[in-house]
């Protein structure tokens, strides 16, 4: 579905209302408050708020989804929605106002909202090869002349840096996982953690570069390194495709948020790891699976 056809087929905030409604209550409508299913449309109210007669609460369909509390149209909402995934690059909030006609700030936190939806995401354990790799971004913008910036030759990868390290891992041809760390979260001893928790052990051979921090994983799982000072390949010991991501996620985060904090770091992850994983999926499956996301809680 692209941005036309949503628009179109959401066309006023009812028609969301309705359409969300049918994705959240499949199964017939719940009270969101004692999930008691003896519930009825609202008479007297607006035609959109529902009635509990277990609890004699009233609610809309967004109650406790990501969109409660918010005086924004759903379908407004749903738009924001549809051109964050489909902005590959990334989409910065004042892009995205003039897009929809809403405020900067507001926006703002509407895709901050969205980007939590996208983080529930329960992916399946990375397996066969897998390329593990850290990045650094954030910070200050980089300055050439400056003697103490981050990024001089003599440390190209960035460890050391002030700015935010981000581990990855990468399924080749599969998803993709990041974590937003800490520089004293990257010892043997929590990458080993971040393997355990999304790696499947037995089925995977774990691609690194040289870096310390990978030395003892060959105790845990299958592991080869490629030492980067010589070769940035050799067959397929390589980390290019994490590296490729890490291109994706750098030239969004630089180009279109120019400066991200470490609070919000994991989310824009959140954002740019469901894209990712999403590439061969179809856009409106994409959207509906978004929807089902935005169910459960801010
Ligand atoms: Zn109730």
């Amino acid at each position: 579905m692209n941005i036309f056809e949503l628009s179109r087929k959401f066309s006023t905030p009812e028609k969301a209302v309705k359409y969300f409604e049918s994705v959240r209550w499949k199964d017939g409508v719940t009270c969101p408050y004692c999930n008691s299913d003896k519930t009825c449309k609202h008479q007297e109210k607006e035609k959109k708020r529902w009635q509990c007669w277990n609890c004699h609460k009233s609610f809309s369909v967004t109650v406790g989804t990501i969109f409660h509390h918010s005086h924004i149209p759903l379908n407004k909402w749903f738009l924001l929605m549809a051109l964050m995934l489909n902005a590959k690059k990334g989409l910065s909030s004042c892009q995205a106002s003039r897009d929809i006609g809403i405020q900067q700030r507001t926006v703002w936190s509407m895709m901050h909202r969205i980007r939590k939806a996208m983080g529930t995401d329960q992916a399946q354990l990375l397996r066969d090869i897998v390329e593990m790799d850290e990045t650094y971004v954030g910070g200050k913008p980089r300055k050439s002349n400056n003697k103490d910036d981050d990024d001089k030759p003599s440390s190209p990868r960035g460890r050391g840096t002030k700015k935010t390290p981000v581990v990855g891992m990468i399924e080749r041809g599969g998803d993709v996982k990041t974590i937003a760390t800490s520089k004293f979260e990257l010892k043997g001893k929590d990458l080993k953690k971040l393997v355990r928790k999304h790696v499947d052990l037995e089925e995977t051979i774990l691609v690194t570069d040289e870096y310390k921090g990978y030395l003892g994983m060959g105790g845990l799982l299958a592991h080869l390194s490629v030492n980067h000072q010589k070769t940035f390949a050799e067959g397929d010991v390589h980390t290019n495709t994490i590296e490729s991501f890490w291109a994706i996620l750098k030239r969004g985060i630089i180009g279109q948020f120019h400066k991200v904090s470490k609070k919000y770091l994991q989310n824009y992850l959140h954002e740019f790891e469901y894209r990712y994983n999403r590439r061969n999926v179809d856009n409106s499956v994409t959207f509906e699976n978004l929807l089902g996301r935005a169910c459960y809680g801010k």
